[in-house]
């Protein structure tokens, strides 16, 4: 278990809030706004109504002690700046930041944080990539333009063997397992045959990944 501050409770902050309880972490979530303190408080660790530009009210919450701080202040440029150069002063080595424009970026930058985030891009390209790979669930880019990709195994595949789907590809793109409704499979055999709505996890290169897609769609 690892413990997050997640400063700024907006939409942004208290999804990412709620999905670290979820996954057992400890959260101390801070707001300078009672609403969204109140509207949390019973949900997470601590939840803390504090102004983040002041960086004595954040050494008092023990943020210094947290793994990682999660600046999710978007709108105003101005706090989310002097929050994450207190979170430095403080001595905290991962901040990720939630930015908002340019401008924030670029600043971001230059602090040298852990991760910029931006959400609305961010999410703009998944929609994009599941629109054009309906049958993509999920997919994790590993980098070097390698990728784990989640397949939703169509009804027209079912009876299928793997080595059928990945074909020429069988040699780049490796069939890592399958999950079949509470069950997983793995390692995954070439003559394993599929049905339908298992879920593939395959991993390989984008570019084989992408050349399999008229095949699982
Ligand atoms: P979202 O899209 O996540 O709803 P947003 O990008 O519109 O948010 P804001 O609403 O500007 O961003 O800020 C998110 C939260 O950060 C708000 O709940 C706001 O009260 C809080 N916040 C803003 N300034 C501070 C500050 N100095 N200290 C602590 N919290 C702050």
């Amino acid at each position: 278990m690892s413990k997050f501050a997640v400063i700024g409770l907006g939409r942004f902050g208290s999804a990412a809030s709620l999905e670290l309880m979820r996954l057992g972490h400890q959260v101390i979530g801070i707001d300078s706004n009672v609403k969204f303190i109140n509207r949390l408080a019973d949900h997470l660790s601590h939840a803390v109504i504090a102004d983040a530009t002041d960086e004595q009210a954040l050494a008092e919450l023990d943020i210094p002690g947290c793994d990682a701080a999660l600046v999710a202040i978007g709108e105003n440029l101005e706090a989310s700046i002097l929050c994450v150069l207190n979170l430095k002063n403080l001595g905290v080595s991962q901040i990720w930041v939630k930015a908002t424009s340019k401008a924030h970026h670029t600043i971001l930058t230059r602090l040298g944080v852990s991760r910029i985030i931006h959400p609305e891009e961010e999410m703009g390209v998944k929609v994009a990539q599941a629109l054009n790979y309906p049958m993509v669930n999920q997919y994790l880019a590993l980098g070097h333009n390698q990728y784990l990709v989640e397949i939703d195994i169509i009804p027209r595949l079912k009876g299928s063997r793997i080595q059928e789907l990945l074909a020429d590809g069988q040699a780049f793109v490796k069939a890592v397992l399958v999950k079949r409704r509470d069950k997983v499979v793995s390692p995954v055999q070439p003559d394993f045959v599929l049905e339908s709505h298992d879920s593939l996890v395959l991993a390989g290169s984008l570019d084989i990944l992408k050349s399999l897609a008229p095949k699982l769609s």
